[in-house]
């Protein structure tokens, strides 16, 4: 026995698919065009599966300053703050951060992923109880297991089962620490957030609030789903991602709590990771500048989103909720998944497929995301690329209904 026969049923899978020459799950992108074209596979492709939400990784100031910060300050920190220092630049970001969201704490991480961990894990240890949206993402269950505390999983986006579970749990010692989603990135739906406030509020809880997909999203200033619900007053910390609307990569966590700097040195994925290179964080910083002067990037987002969303329910695809910068079409199959997707690609169209464990429902789902870089021309292109494939897979009704509506 193998150290990997373990794995020797999806193994198996993971070949075939290679095999098919269409793996979804390893794409090569030969040339990135711009925020919504690449050389794919060596064809022409139009992106519409990517997080690039503002197309700000395109954008000249942001590259800009990375370019002038890797000159200045060269191109690694080579180690973690506490051992090997914190840079100016990692301060600026903080300041910034805080300020945006009118906070007294910013604390910046070198990924999203490492953002939950460090902040789930730091917040809620033995003896406390985390309580979970049943669809969190996996940063947020891993965050979970690394703390030690009780995990009590509630129903999606279900403030009436988060009531129960916490009014069972009224008894016990320990803090309990609610972890909810902004948008979900699976099915691109919102939290009700106003609802999960009041809960928090009448049982003593605190509330963190990930705002990965609704940073630079939601908002009357982009801050997110709190700010757009009101509650950001509820949300004791506010956790987010740089590698979606700010065009980097990295994390982050916000916060007005008294002494929340001793985060620094108890959140071990803070602690014992590099810092994130000079480049990283001023190009973080110059998104974070346009995201905040120039609202209408957000409506455009919102506006191709509401298009793309509009133009596949017409079709007769099967959606997430409401419209999002994430539009996910419900397959029949795992296989509908994979074949539509291949046949996309090959008609130069990039979109994502995503199954269980990592999809709520056991769904599988041909995921598309928009940036606000793509011009409505390209959206509705997408949109005839999906008829065309859909039609010639036998995926989609010839006549659907809502399209002659
Ligand atoms: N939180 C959520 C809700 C996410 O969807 C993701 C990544 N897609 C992360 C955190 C992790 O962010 P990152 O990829 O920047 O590590």
């Amino acid at each position: 026995m193998a150290l990997l026969d373990k794995y020797a049923p999806l193994a198996a899978q993971y070949r075939q698919l290679e095999e098919a020459g269409a793996n979804p799950f390893n794409v090569p992108f030969d040339d990135v065009l711009s925020p919504t074209e690449a050389i794919i596979a060596g064809r022409q492709t139009l992106l519409l599966g990517t997080n690039n939400y503002l197309g700000l990784t395109y954008d000249p100031l942001v590259i800009e300053a990375a370019n002038a910060a890797s000159t200045a300050a060269g191109t690694g920190t080579t180690g973690s703050r506490i051992a090997n220092g914190s840079y100016g630049s990692h301060k600026r970001l903080e300041e910034a951060l805080a300020d945006f969201y009118g906070r007294k704490h910013g604390m910046v991480f070198s990924t999203g992923y490492q953002a939950n961990l460090g902040i789930i894990s730091a917040l809620a240890g033995k003896g406390d109880h985390l309580l979970l949206d049943a669809d969190s993402h996996a940063s947020i269950y891993d965050g979970a297991r690394l703390g030690y505390a009780q995990v009590t999983r509630f129903r999606h986006n279900s403030p009436d089962d988060l009531a129960n579970r916490l009014r069972r749990l009224a008894d016990e010692p320990g803090d309990k620490v609610i972890i909810v989603e902004g948008i979900y990135s699976m099915l691109g739906d919102t939290a009700p957030l106003r609802e999960f406030a009041a809960v928090k509020r009448e049982y003593g809880a605190y509330l963190v609030v990930d705002e990965a997909h609704s940073l630079g999203v939601l908002g009357a200033t982009g801050r997110g789903l709190a700010e757009q619900a009101g509650i950001e007053a509820d949300a004791d910390f506010i956790v987010g991602t740089f590698s979606k609307s700010l065009a980097g990569v990295g994390g982050f966590a916000v916060t007005d709590m008294e002494g929340a700097d001793i985060l620094r040195v108890v959140s071990r994925p803070y602690m014992f990771t590099a810092s994130l290179p000079p480049a990283n964080i001023a190009a973080t910083l110059a998104a974070l500048q346009q995201l905040r002067a120039r609202p209408e990037l957000r409506a455009d987002l919102n506006a191709n989103a509401a298009r793309l969303y509009r133009g596949l329910a017409q079709l007769g695809f099967t959606l997430g909720p409401e419209p999002s910068p994430v539009v996910s079409a419900i397959m029949p199959s795992p296989e509908a998944a994979f074949g539509f997707w291949a046949a996309l690609l090959k008609a130069g169209l990039y979109t994502n497929v995503s199954l269980p464990p990592a999809t709520p429902k056991g769904l599988a789902l041909l995921r598309s995301s928009v940036s606000a870089a793509h011009s409505p021309a390209q959206i509705d292109h997408a949109i005839n690329l999906f008829a065309d494939v859909g039609k010639g897979l036998g995926l989609l009704p010839e006549t659907p209904a809502l399209a002659a509506a």
